[in-house]
């Protein structure tokens, strides 16, 4: 079977997400046939790097043996049942095991099976709870500038990403958006963390005024990632959770995109110190083997829903596929590779071969600025350095990256012009070594006329 043969078959049926479809008469699909560690390969050969951890889910390669034999190991037990009413013990492991590893007070796991479905999770039972303490009117959301929290019409209704957003507009709730607290958008000379003291008046001020009808703050701690891997100081999550107690406001702590180590710790609040009311998580919870996301919140949340039937106090959501065996045995062989390869500290030799090998492209003058969190780097492309103007959307810029890194054997994937790293963590320094150069050569072929 050819590459061009299974495109063909493809393109006639297939519709792709976050696609218009039209860009595949010019732009090649990419079929892949097998996967190994950080490598896919295509029908004929031809192996990419896969950067971008396949759209940040993966974390210890792609067919890694010991996840394939723990999920092949329940396959043989159980695939699914339904669990309103029934369980398992691969689900029952993998809570007590996350309640051990996540911020304190988080002691109660609710599964869903993607990262939007655990944001509608969150925001439902962060309301839900008010109404069940007599507080009907705590209605509202405050989101942060440049959020993303998925694409069903609640998560996308708590996001910020115009692109995603503008079109369903009509069909959202309200929520209240406060300015971003990212440290891209500091003043020349000012540090990320000034920016985001600076920043963090304008959430309190939004607070104090709202807190009568609001039910939660949610955010995505340290690193906006689909907004365009903004980052910010994680002072800004210590002066929330702060705030947040005081105005009487839940936190939502979604690490759907940075949980399980892409900012450094193993979940990003840990770098303030902070816990939540509710934390999503999802992608790498199964390490990008199986859907499977969790809501974790505390025994004050989960006290005000237990009560008699009658009462109609319960939290009613489900969804088919929720706390999936295969899906949670993949979990439990992520959480053992975790324990007993060091992972964390290791990455940390990882994130800083990352910083070494784009350095130099600090000094470049399209490169507007290289900013890094852990196993995420971001490089952003600029029009102009000194005035920070960025390139129009319309001319696609990053686009011509990602095609030239394609060429190069690469998965490069830039949001808008920001092209950035969030490899497998099984990558090798060679490997960063060579996907920073080939960032540089798509960088010197995007910015040609
Ligand atoms: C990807 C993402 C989601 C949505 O997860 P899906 O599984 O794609 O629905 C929500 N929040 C954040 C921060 C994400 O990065």
């Amino acid at each position: 079977m050819s590459n061009s043969k299974i495109i063909q078959r493809d393109l006639s049926i297939l519709w792709h997400p976050c696609t218009q479809m039209k860009d595949h008469e010019t732009l090649p699909l990419i079929p892949i046939k097998r996967g190994e560690g950080v490598w896919l390969e295509d029908f004929e050969g031809k192996r990419y790097i896969d950067a971008i951890s396949s759209w940040w889910v993966n974390l210890f390669g792609h067919a890694n043996p010991r996840i394939n034999a723990a999920v092949r190991e329940q396959l043989e037990q159980l695939e699914h049942v339904i669990f309103a009413g029934f369980s398992h013990e691969p689900v029952i492991e993998l809570s007590e095991r996350l309640i051990q590893i996540t911020p304190p007070d988080l002691t109660r796991c609710f599964y869903a099976d993607n990262g939007s479905a655990a944001v509608e999770v969150a925001l439902k039972m962060s309301f839900h709870y008010w109404r069940n303490q007599g507080q009907s009117q705590k209605t509202k959301f405050i989101t942060l500038q440049d959020s993303y929290h998925g694409e069903t019409l609640g998560a996308l209704a708590v996001g910020d990403v115009a692109l995603y957003k503008e079109t369903y507009a009509p069909l959202l709730m309200e929520t209240i958006t406060a300015p971003s607290p990212a440290g891209c958008y500091a003043e020349k000379g000012e540090s990320y963390e000034n920016y985001a003291r600076r920043q963090f008046e304008a959430m309190k001020a939004l607070l104090e005024k709202h807190a009568h009808e609001l039910a939660a703050v949610i955010l995505e701690p340290l690193v906006q990632c689909a907004g365009g891997m903004r980052m910010y100081h994680p002072v800004y999550l210590s002066l929330l959770r702060e705030a947040c107690y005081q105005y009487n406001v839940h936190l939502i702590a979604d690490e759907i995109a940075v949980g399980f180590g892409r900012t450094g710790t193993m979940f990003a609040c840990e770098q303030a110190d902070i816990s939540a009311d509710f934390l999503c998580l999802s992608k790498g919870l199964t390490a990008g083997y199986l859907p499977l996301s969790v809501v974790l919140t505390t025994d004050e949340v989960y006290q005000a829903f237990y009560d008699d039937y009658a009462t109609l106090k319960a939290f009613l959501h489900s969804h088919s596929y929720t706390g999936n065996p295969l899906a949670c045995k993949a979990a439990l062989a992520t959480l053992d590779i975790f324990a007993e390869d060091n992972v964390i500290e290791n990455n940390r030799t990882l994130a800083k071969t990352m910083n070494e090998a784009t350095r130099h492209l600090q000094d470049h003058p399209h490169v507007g600025e290289i900013r890094q969190q852990g196993m995420i780097l971001a490089i952003e492309m600029v029009k102009n350095k000194a005035k920070r103007e960025v390139y129009p959307w319309q001319e696609r810029r990053g686009l011509r990256v990602y095609q030239y890194a394609l060429e190069k054997g690469a998965l490069l994937r830039p949001l808008g012009n920001v092209i950035y790293f969030m490899p497998p963590y099984v990558i090798t320094s060679e490997q960063i070594q060579e996907l920073a150069e080939i960032a540089q050569g798509g960088i010197e072929s995007a910015i040609r006329e």
